[in-house]
C-alpha cells in the first residue's frame, strides 16, 4: 500500500515577469513507512515539493492524493507534522510545553500530554535537563530534537522534515537522523537534504531532483513493519491557549501597560465629557434658577393688526383687569402691579458726584421672607421695615459702589397739549440717598451690576404722590399710580405692561406653569427666563461641540487599540503560523490575539470607570471654584436612562466590539499570506 500519490505535479513561479517551472510534471508514489529522502542541489525544488505534499503550499497543476481520504492534501484527515530547519518552536515556552502543545491543541488534557511527552523523551533518550528549560536558551541541536519530539507527539502518519540537520554539527546531525530513522519505522518520514552522505547512510529510498525534475529514484530497503497509528481523538475543550496568552501578555508588558494607560486616559475623558454633556444643562439651569429668579417679570398683551401690505404690526398693550381675572384665580401666588418703568428708569444713579450708567435697576416684590431668597445674602441684613430707598445690591454693583454715598434722582415731566400752544404740565421729582441693606451672591460669570428695589415701597410713593395740574383736566383728584394705570396705552407715561411678581419665591416652578398657561396674546417676559433660554442654547452649543470631542476621544482610544492589536499580531505572525501548522484552528489563533486585546480593554475599562468616578468630585470642585456652578459633571455610572449600569455596559461593549474587530480584521486579511511564507527558510 502506498500512503501518498503525487500526480503530474507542476509548480510555476513568475520570476521578474518570466514564468519559471520550479517543479516539472512530478509523479511519485510514496510508501506507508520508511525514511524517504529528497536529495538535490540548492534551488532544485526540494522544499517546494515538500511544502506542496505537506499542504502549506499550492501546486500550479497536478494533485497530491492521500490513501486514507483519496482527497486533496489540504483536506487530508490524518496527522502530519512538520520539522523545519529553523525549528519554529515557541521560543518563550519550555521545551516540554513545546512538545506537549500539539497534543494540547488536539484536546488531550495536560496530564496525558505530559506523560506522552516524557515517554517520547525517554524513548529517544533526550537529556532530561533540557526538558524544563525555556527554548530560547537551548542549543541548535537541542532545539531540533525538541522539534522532532514535538512532531511525534500526535503520532502522525507523515513527518515532513526540511533540512533538519542543515544547521547542525556532525554529532548533532547524527543524533537527529537516528531519531528520525527510528521514527520512520512506524510512519513515513519525508526528508529533504542536499547532503548526499547523510542520505546514503540513513535513507530507505532516495529521490534525486534536478531543476524541478526527478532524475533518479532508488529504493534500498522496503519497510516491512506493520504500521498502526491511533486515530485522532475527538477534540474536547482545552485551555491550552491560556498559557500562550499569558506569555504574550508578559512579553509585551511594557506596551500593554502603555496601551492600558492610553486607553484609560481617553476613556476617562469620554466619561467626563459624557457626564458634562448630559448634566451641564441641568446643573446650569438649577444654578440659574437659584441665582436669577427673583420672581419678577412684566406681563403685556400683544395686539396684531393685519395691514394691506405683508407687514403685520404688533402693538404692545397693557392687559385689562378682566383679562387677568382667571390668571389671578389660578395663580394666586402672583401679584400684578402698575409698571413705573417709564418714570422710575428715567432717573440717574449718582455714586458720589458721578452719574453711573453701568448699574441696572431691578425689582423685588418686597424684602420679606417670602419674596426674597435669604440664602443668597452674603452680607448685610434686611429689616422688615424697609423704605423704597433701602436697596439690595449684587456683588458686582457693590464693587463699583464700594463705600461711596449713592443717590437716586428721577424727575419726570408730563405735558399734555391743551389748545394750540398751551400745555398742562406735571412733575415728579425725587432725590434720595440709597442705603444698601444687603449684598447678594449672584452667578458671577453671568450677572451684571444690579440694584434691587423694594417694589411695594415704590408703589407706595407713586400712590402717595398726587398730581397737581393734570388732575384738573379730568376734573378729579388722582395720584400718579392711578394716572399711570388709567393712561391710554399710547400715552408715553405707560410701559404698556404690568409688573408681575411671584410673591412666594419658594414656588418658582409656577413661573413655568404660568408661561405655559398664558395665551398667545398675553406675554410674560422675565430677565431670568431670558437668561435661562440664552444659557440653554449656550450649553447646547457647548455640549454639541463637546460631543465632537467625545467622538474624537473615542476614536482615539479605538485607534490605540487598533494599533496595539495590529502590532501584536504582526509581532506574532510567525507564532500564529506555527500554531496553525501544529493544528490550531484559525478561530483559536485569532482568539489568542483577541484575548490579549480584551485584557487590555477590560483593564482600561475598569480603571477608567473607577478613575472617572473618583475624579469627577475634584474636577467639579475646581469648576465650581472657577465658574460658581456646582456639580457641573455628573457621570451617570449607576444608572442612565433609567437602566442600571447602562453606561459602563455600553462603554464595555463598544470597547469589546472594537477590540474584536480591530484584532480579527488584520488577522483575516493576513491569512492570505501563506504559512509557507512565514515558515519556510528561504
Ligand atoms: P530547494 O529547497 O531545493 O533549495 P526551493 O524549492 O526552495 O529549492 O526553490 C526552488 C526554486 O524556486 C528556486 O529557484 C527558488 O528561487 C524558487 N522559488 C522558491 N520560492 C519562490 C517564490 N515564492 N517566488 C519565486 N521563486 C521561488
Ligand atoms: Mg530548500
Amino acid at each position: 500500500m502506498s500512503l501518498i500519490q503525487v500526480l503530474n505535479l507542476t509548480k510555476t513561479y513568475k520570476i521578474s515577469g518570466k514564468k519559471v517551472d520550479v517543479l516539472k510534471d512530478i509523479n511519485l508514489t510514496l510508501p506507508e513507512s520508511g525514511l524517504v529522502v529528497i536529495l538535490g542541489k540548492s534551488g532544485s525544488g526540494k522544499s517546494t515539493l515538500l511544502n506542496i505534499v505537506g499542504g502549506i503550499d499550492n501546486s500550479t497543476s497536478g494533485a497530491v492524493i492521500f490513501s486514507s481520504m483519496k482527497k486533496h492534501s489540504k483536506n487530508s484527515n490524518f496527522e502530519k507534522s512538520f520539522i523545519f530547519q529553523h525549528y519554529h518552536l515557541l521560543e518563550n515556552q519550555t521545551a516540554l510545553y513545546n512538545i506537549m502543545l500539539p497534543a494540547l491543541i488536539r484536546g488531550y488534557d495536560k496530564k496525558f500530554a505530559e506523560t506522552q511527552s516524557k515517554e517520547l523523551i525517554k524513548l529517544f533518550s533526550l537529556d532530561e535537563s533540557v526538558v524544563n528549560k525555556v527554548v530560547r536558551f537551548l542549543s541548535g541541536g537541542e532545539k531540533e530534537r525538541i522539534a522532532i519530539l514535538r512532531s511525534l507527539i500526535t503520532n502522525p502518519r507523515l513527518i515532513l522534515a526540511d533540512e533538519p540537520t542543515g544547521a547542525l554539527d556532525k554529532d548533532n546531525a547524527i543524533k537527529t537522523m537516528n531519531i528520525l530513522k527510528n521514527a520512520s519505522k512506524k510512519r513515513l518520514v519525508l526528508l529533504v537534504t542536499h547532503n548526499r552522505d547523510l542520505a546514503k547512510q540513513y535513507a530507505d529510498r532516495i529521490i534525486t531532483l534536478l531543476d524541478g525534475k526527478i532524475i533518479d529514484d532508488q529504493t534500498y530497503k522496503n519497510n516491512k513493519e506493520e504500521v498502526y497509528i491511533d486515530s485522532i481523538q475527538k477534540r474536547r475543550k482545552n485551555h491550552w491557549s491560556i498559557n500562550i496568552i499569558n506569555h504574550n501578555f508578559k512579553k509585551r508588558i511594557k506596551r500593554n501597560i502603555v496601551s492600558i494607560i492610553g486607553m484609560t486616559i481617553s476613556l476617562v475623558f469620554c466619561y467626563l465629557l459624557f457626564g458634562f454633556s448630559t448634566h451641564s444643562n441641568d446643573a446650569i439651569n438649577k444654578v440659574s434658577t437659584k441665582h436669577f429668579d427673583y420672581g419678577t417679570g412684566t406681563i403685556s398683551k400683544e395686539f396684531r393688526t393685519e395691514s394691506d401690505s405683508s407687514i403685520t404690526l404688533v402693538k404692545t398693550l397693557r392687559p385689562e383687569e378682566n383679562e387677568l381675572d382667571d390668571i389671578k384665580t389660578k395663580f394666586p401666588m402672583f401679584e400684578f402691579m402698575a409698571n413705573y418703568d417709564a418714570i422710575f428708569n428715567s432717573g440717574e444713579l449718582y455714586i458720589g458726584n458721578e452719574v453711573n450708567k453701568e448699574i441696572r435697576n431691578s425689582f423685588i416684590y418686597d424684602f420679606t421672607d417670602k419674596s426674597f431668597d435669604k440664602n443668597l445674602i452674603v452680607s448685610g441684613a434686611i429689616n422688615n421695615e424697609c423704605s423704597w430707598n433701602d436697596i439690595v445690591v449684587n456683588e458686582k454693583a457693590f464693587n463699583i459702589i464700594q463705600n461711596n454715598d449713592i443717590h437716586y434722582k428721577f424727575s419726570y415731566e408730563n405735558k399734555i397739549e391743551q389748545t394750540n400752544s398751551s400745555f398742562i404740565v406735571d412733575y415728579f421729582d425725587v432725590e434720595e440717598k440709597l442705603n444698601i441693606v444687603a449684598v447678594v451672591d449672584e452667578l458671577d460669570f453671568l450677572s451684571v451690576p444690579k440694584i434691587y428695589f423694594n417694589y411695594q415701597e415704590i408703589d407706595e410713593i407713586f400712590e402717595n404722590k398726587e398730581l397737581e395740574n393734570l388732575s384738573d383736566k379730568s376734573g378729579k383728584e388722582i395720584n400718579w399710580k392711578q394716572y399711570i394705570m388709567e393712561a391710554n396705552s399710547y400715552d408715553d407715561i405707560t410701559s404698556y405692561s404690568l409688573r408681575c411678581f411671584l410673591v412666594d419665591i419658594s414656588k418658582k416652578e409656577k413661573v413655568d406653569e404660568l408661561l405655559k398657561y398664558l395665551s398667545n396674546e398675553i406675554k410674560l417676559t422675565n430677565d431670568s427666563l431670558t437668561i435661562k433660554e440664552a444659557l440653554a442654547s449656550l450649553t447646547l452649543a457647548a455640549t454639541v461641540g463637546l460631543d465632537v470631542f467625545l467622538i474624537i476621544a473615542l476614536v482615539g482610544s479605538v485607534l490605540i487599540l487598533g494599533v496595539f492589536s495590529f502590532s501584536a499580531y504582526n509581532d506574532d505572525k510567525k507564532e500564529s503560523s506555527i500554531l496553525s501548522c501544529l493544528g490550531a484552528k484559525d478561530s483559536e489563533v485569532v482568539g489568542i490575539f483577541t484575548s490579549e486585546s480584551l485584557i487590555v480593554v477590560f483593564l482600561a475599562f475598569l480603571f477608567s470607570t473607577v478613575f472617572s468616578w473618583i475624579l469627577q468630585k475634584p474636577i467639579n470642585l475646581l469648576l465650581d471654584a472657577l465658574l460658581d456652578v456646582p456639580n457641573l459633571i455628573d457621570i451617570p455610572i449607576k444608572s442612565f436612562l433609567g437602566i442600571k449600569g447602562l453606561l459602563p455596559l455600553a462603554v464595555l461593549s463598544i470597547s469589546i466590539i472594537v477590540a474584536l474587530a480591530f484584532t480579527s480584521i488584520p488577522i483575516f486579511i493576513n491569512k492570505k499570506i501563506s504559512l509557507k511564507k512565514e515558515l519556510t527558510d528561504l
